[in-house]
């Protein structure tokens, strides 16, 4: 059965999450006066990676709504800089905390330079669509701001809306009905080994995981899924399938 359809993750994958992220906390930890309080700013990036890393997947699981984990990272964060229970932070100061980080967040949202050439190589014969563990606004908003949502148009399914995460077999299926494919006509390519490439392989989709920090000597990566450390690679990933540009 030939791919007809690639299904993408949206952050660290097309999308310079992790690097905006770091600009618009030291961002405003720069402007609240805040960032001496830390060993180094890559101490300040640690906390906050480590906090995201544990309350995130808590609204991927439906523990916590969008909002909810917002305001959970921030409180635990302000907490440790301000050395205060979490409890004692009002839910207005934590979130407008987040609102402050998010808008320099914004200001240095960028794609990575490999992803529109594969979407303008790939748009011409392939359907396209998003397939995230997040809300389909703010990713959309990414998308638009980094001139990448026309590769897509409506052609996002994000957990938050669907009612399950990544990696629930039923949000990639989700992705392949919005094409109008079956799962064995349509690639997956994510940067989260377990999450993305495993999930997409085990709802029976080509699975690609995209390995930006060059991780292959891990000896476990499971027979058929696919690795590239770079979108460029993505034409030549799957033997047997006519992928434009291999
Ligand atoms: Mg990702």
């Amino acid at each position: 059965m030939p791919i007809r359809g690639v299904l993408f993750d949206v952050d660290d994958t097309l999308f310079d999450y992790s690097a905006s992220d770091a600009a618009g906390l030291l961002a405003q930890l720069r402007q609240d006066d805040l960032l001496a309080r830390f060993p180094d700013p890559a101490a300040a990036v640690e906390l906050w990676h480590g906090i995201t890393e544990s309350e995130y997947p808590r609204f991927v699981r439906g523990e916590l709504s969008f909002t909810g984990q917002r305001l959970a990272r921030a409180r635990a964060f302000l907490s440790r800089v301000w050395c205060t229970a979490p409890a004692d932070i009002p839910d207005a100061e934590a979130l407008a905390w987040f609102d402050a980080y998010s808008a320099h967040r914004r200001a240095a949202w960028a794609a990575f330079p490999d992803a529109a050439p594969l979407l303008e190589t790939l748009a011409p014969a392939f359907r396209l669509g998003i397939v995230s563990n997040a809300a389909v606004p703010p990713q959309r908003r990414k998308l638009e701001a980094v001139g990448l949502l026309s590769y897509f148009g409506d052609r996002l399914v994000c957990s938050e809306e669907h009612g399950a995460g990544k990696p629930d077999a039923s949000i990639f299926h989700a992705g392949c009905a919005l094409l109008e494919l079956d799962p064995g006509e349509v690639a997956y390519v994510g940067d989260r080994y377990t999450v993305d490439a495993l999930g997409a392989h085990d709802a029976g989709l080509h699975a690609c995981w995209l390995d930006r920090g060059n991780l292959r000597g891990r000896t476990d990566i499971r027979p058929g899924v696919h690795v590239i450390e770079s979108l460029a690679e993505l034409p030549g990933t799957f033997p047997g399938h006519r992928i434009p540009g291999a």
